[in-house]
């Protein structure tokens, strides 16, 4: 049988037969992968605790007749704040879950994967009035990983300067449309110039210095708003698309 290892993020579970358990894992070398535990909701499983939600840990695989059977699991990483503070697990959750809508079994993104080990120990350590900051970072820096970046220095339209008053952001259009541009034909949502700088910002510095910035809690919350309705959209179109890709997949 052949046999592969990679340390791994884990995304998600889902109780499967009687003792089996189906989890999903986003993995350093083969990006996302969802594996058969099998027994592993048995008390005496020696891999259940290894393989909690959100945690890293060090991981082998045997191939499976349809999914690769998980064998060998060791916690590297537990992120033990995180666990403690039911908010920061809501937001480590909305991370891990992102990740999982965006990509697809198989796909890889070493990328994606430093990403998102880079946040959850971000959001391990940090005080929580941070961690929305990060939030948007990693919104931001995902996108543009899977190639919906929003252009947020020009007007998506034209490619004119954006004036500071009458913008607008639309998924549609894939970012920030000026108000000379903007009519009818797209879903428009208006933005200030200071969301715009700060979404400028969060996509183009490290992680470093996102955190450094004081954002005004009334901003962050326009922030999170304007970034789930842009996220929305995007993950409906990507999803659509994922599943049509697997029908074809199917088909032939
Ligand atoms: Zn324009």
């Amino acid at each position: 049988m052949r046999t592969f290892s990679s340390e791994g993020i884990i995304l998600k579970r889902v109780d499967f037969g009687e003792a089996d358990r189906l989890i999903t894992i986003f993995t350093k070398g083969k990006g996302k992968i969802t594996s058969l535990g099998r027994g592993i909701r048995r008390i005496e499983s020696r891999r259940a605790g290894n393989v909690e939600l959100l945690n890293k840990a060090k991981l082998s695989f045997a191939e499976g007749r349809s999914l690769p059977i998980l064998t060998e699991a060791e916690a590297i990483e537990t992120y033990s704040n995180i666990k403690k503070d039911l908010k920061k697990v809501g937001l480590a959750y909305y991370l891990v879950e992102l990740v999982d809508q965006f990509f697809h079994d198989g796909q890889e993104s070493y990328k994606t994967y430093e990403l998102l080990s880079e946040t959850l120990e971000l959001i391990n350590e940090l005080e929580l009035d941070k961690a929305e900051s990060v939030i948007r970072a990693f919104e931001l820096k995902l996108l543009s990983i899977v190639g919906y970046k929003p252009s947020v220095n020009l007007c998506v339209n034209c490619q004119s300067k954006l004036e500071p008053n009458g913008n607008f952001l639309s998924p549609e259009a894939g970012g920030i449309v000026g108000q000379d541009c903007a009519n009818g034909s797209y879903l428009l949502k208006p933005i200030s110039s200071d969301e715009i700088k700060i979404m400028r910002f969060a996509h183009d510095m490290p992680f470093a210095e996102t955190v450094k910035i004081k954002v005004p809690v009334s901003l962050s919350d326009k922030l999170k708003e304007q970034m789930k309705y842009y996220l929305e959209y995007i993950l409906e179109k990507q999803l659509a698309s994922v599943e049509f890709s697997e029908k074809i997949n199917r088909m032939v």
